[in-house]
Parts: structure tokens; C-alpha cells; sequence
């Protein structure tokens, strides 16, 4: 814990922007009578969907629950593999291991930290051979908010057959010129409607945030029929529906082992409020950017994350710095230290899972096998950066490191 994090001054490294709208709105959903999933589940996902442009959204309680969804809609089971970067939480990989199947970790790009498009084809080439049609899919990480090379994988995914399945957890709104699955046109998509199925979170720290909660987007209709059925008990809906007429209304089938996936309407009320402000939150987190990138670019030691395309839309969930470690006395943990002894909380995104331990043993990887993620996690510093900053706070989180990085400088 930083020093003095109790200190009133201390710039916290992430905070939810919670106004009084949503307050009001949590108040008015609780009086309402109706506290889980209903009226207000169902206005957050036709927002949401009409946000993003996907023909389908579909609440969860969280994004890992949504993944899992979506991977076991996507068809992934016993032994499947699924090509997975190794610079992600944890939540992306162990989804595959919920269906039985095995993550196969891929390194990153040196500059987006994204999965690394040119080892891709490669890869799925030997695992091709080595296991056939047991490779069924990609879940591309758009890492702090930057879209990967959504028209690298598109073509591969539709070259070897394999299913997109997203973690668009930092990366809302983001946008991309790309294809779609569904659509051979190249133009300015949200993320949320290019691969099969995108799983946006909206933990706490998220940019927009409902304290838990996730949200499943995709175009196919058989895909969101799926993840419908399966994130409540795989109670289905259309029989019930089919039947409604002429049963009584307390009756229902159950048509597969579902899970407990859903968004409470208390979660839901918040989401909308957050949503009508999304576009506003991001244009704060560019400008705070862009105050960081003008106050760094000429420092020896700190090195500012490059955005590739200008023409994307970056959603800013993170500012990574790099530090330039050969012109530092000091490493990354003693820098985030003094950060914290100078009131400023800071975090790291992310520790590569090929050095989780349970990933590692389970699956025999060394870091030589992941040269740039294993090289950049020692030096990668995450800073502050939420709407709820004013510019006051984003100076003193420049001056502090700024003052570090001279101080410590060789
Ligand atoms: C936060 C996060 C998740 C998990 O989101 P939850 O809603 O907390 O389940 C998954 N992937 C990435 C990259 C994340 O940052």
C-alpha cells in the first residue's frame, strides 16, 4: 500500500465517476420493486447495442462470465485450443480452461503491446499441423483501449476457420477501420462489431463502471441466442415464450446446464447513466493523454505509449508509460514507490501469464519464449488516468514524475 494513501491529497491510481445521476438512478430502481435483471437490464442492452451498432448485446454480471459465455457459445470445448496474448489478466486465458480447453499464449507487439499479428499465422500454421481442427479460436486483448490489427486476424480467423472471440475490456469507445465478420467492408467500426462476439467489463476501474458487470456483443444470431440461454440456468426463453398462452405462468424448461450470469437492473441503472456519458469520459481521458504526451516527450527515461493508427478511436483506459531503465539508478517497483511517497498512485498492466505461476507450470513456459512481454513488464508504469482528475491533479502527477525521473536519472 502506498505510504500515505490516507492523505486527502493522495491521487488514488483509478476512480469511478459516479455522479448524482446515478445515484438517483439507483435510488429509483430500488424503489421500483424490481432489483435483479428486468426492465432496466433490458434498456442498458438496446443502449448499448445501439452505442456500439451491434445487432445484439447481452448483459452479464462480469466480463469473465461474458467470456466464458462466449467462448462455450463459439463452441470451444474438451482440448480445444485458443490463441490468447500472454499480456492480459488472467480472466481471458482461464475462461478456456472453465470449457476444458488450453490457452496457447502468443507474445506481444513491442509498440501496442497488442498480440502479435506477424507470429500469428506462423503459429496457427504448426498448431494446424500439430492438432488439426482442435485450434478453434483467436480472443484478441485490445490492450488499454487500442484496437489490434482487427483486419490481420479477420483474415486469418476466415482463412483457418477460427472463431473471434474479443476482450474488449479496456477498449470502450474504441474504434477501428476494419472489416467484420459479417460484412466485407472496409470502414470505421466500433469495437463491439467486428469479430463474432466482443465482452466489454465495466469492473469498478473500467471506463464506464457499474461496480461488476460485463456486456456481450455480436451479430450472430445464433451466437446471442447462446449466451442468452446459457447465462440463466439455460432456462430458454423461446419455449417459454412458445408456451406462454397456454401455460400457466410460473412454468418454464430447462434445455442445458446454464450458469448464474446475469446483470441485476440495480448494476443496469448505473450502466445507463455511465453510458450517456461515455463520450464525454473519453474526451477527458484523451486530453489528460495528451498533457502527459506533451510533458514526457522529451525525457531520457520516460518513453510515452504510442497510439499506431491516428485514425483509431483510443479509449485511454490506461497511460503506460515505459522507463528507459539503462538511464535509471532506480527500477520500476522503487519508481512506483517514490510515485506513491509523492502521492500518486500508480499500477502495472499487466504481469505476463506466462509468469503467473498456475499458467507457467501448467503449460511448461519460459519467458525466452516471450521475449518483448517478458523485456517490457519490467518497465511498464500505468499513471492515473479518469475523467474525474482535474487538471490540477494531472499536473502534480507530471511534476512528480518528471521530478523522479531526473532525480534518477543517469
Ligand atoms: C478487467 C478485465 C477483465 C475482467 O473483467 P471483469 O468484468 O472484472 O470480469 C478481463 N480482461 C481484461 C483485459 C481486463 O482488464
Amino acid at each position: 500500500m502506498p505510504v500515505d494513501s490516507n492523505n486527502e491529497d493522495f491521487i488514488s491510481f483509478a476512480l469511478p465517476c459516479i455522479g448524482e445521476e446515478e445515484i438517483g438512478a439507483v435510488v429509483a430502481t430500488m424503489r421500483s420493486g424490481w432489483l435483479t435483471t428486468g426492465p432496466k437490464t433490458q434498456a442498458f442492452e438496446q443502449a448499448f447495442a445501439e452505442a456500439v451498432g451491434a445487432r445484439h448485446a447481452l448483459a452479464v454480471n462480469s466480463a469473465t462470465g461474458g467470456l466464458h459465455l462466449a467462448m462455450e457459445a463459439a463452441g470451444i470445448g474438451k482440448d480445444d485450443l485458443v490463441l490468447t496474448p500472454t499480456w492480459t489478466f488472467t480472466a481471458t486465458a482461464e475462461v478456456t480452461r472453465y470449457l476444458g480447453g488450453h490457452p496457447v499464449f502468443v507474445d506481444v507487439e513491442q509498440d501496442t503491446l497488442n498480440i502479435d499479428v506477424s507470429k500469428l499465422e506462423q503459429r496457427i500454421i504448426e498448431l494446424r499441423r500439430e492438432h488439426g481442427a482442435k485450434l478453434k479460436a483467436i480472443a484478441p486483448v485490445h490492450f488499454a483501449g487500442q484496437a489490434c490489427e482487427m483486419d490481420v486476424i479477420m483474415k486469418l480467423a476466415e482463412a483457418y476457420g477460427l472463431a473471434v472471440i474479443e476482450d474488449a475490456a479496456h477498449a470502450f469507445p474504441t474504434s477501428v477501420v476494419s472489416r467484420s465478420v459479417h460484412d466485407g467492408e472496409r470502414c470505421r467500426r466500433m469495437i463491439g462489431t467486428v469479430g463474432h462476439a466482443s465482452v466489454f467489463s465495466f469492473y469498478a476501474t473500467k471506463t464506464i463502471a457499474t461496480g461488476e458487470g460485463g456486456m456481450v456483443t455480436t451479430d450472430d444470431p445464433r451466437l446471442a441466442e447462446r449466451v442468452r440461454l446459457m447465462r440463466l440456468h439455460g432456462i430458454s426463453r423461446d419455449v417459454w415464450n412458445r408456451y406462454t398462452s397456454t401455460k400457466p405462468s410460473w412454468y418454464y424448461e430447462v434445455v442445458a446446464p446454464g450458469y448464474k450470469y446475469n446483470l441485476t437492473d440495480i448494476a443496469s441503472s448505473i450502466g445507463l447513466e455511465q453510458l450517456a456519458k461515455a463520450q464525454g469520459f473519453q474526451v477527458r481521458r484523451e486530453a489528460i493523454r495528451h498533457r502527459y504526451d506533451a510533458a514526457f516527450a522529451n525525457h531520457p527515461v520516460l518513453e510515452m505509449p504510442i497510439q499506431r493508427h491516428a485514425s483509431d478511436v483510443h479509449a485511454w483506459h490506461l497511460y503506460v508509460l515505459r522507463l528507459n531503465l539503462e538511464r535509471l539508478s532506480i527500477d520500476r517497483e522503487q519508481f512506483i514507490r517514490e510515485m506513491a511517497q509523492r502521492g500518486v498512485g500508480c499500477s502495472v498492466h499487466f504481469i505476463p501469464l506466462h509468469l503467473q505461476p498456475y499458467w507457467r507450470e501448467r503449460y511448461n513456459l519460459d519467458p525466452a519464449m516471450f521475449p518483448i512481454a517478458s523485456r517490457e513488464f519490467e518497465r511498464v508504469v500505468s499513471l492515473p488516468i479518469y475523467p474525474g482528475m482535474d487538471d490540477n491533479m494531472v499536473k502534480r502527477v507530471i511534476n512528480v514524475a518528471l521530478e523522479i525521473a531526473t532525480r534518477f536519472q543517469v
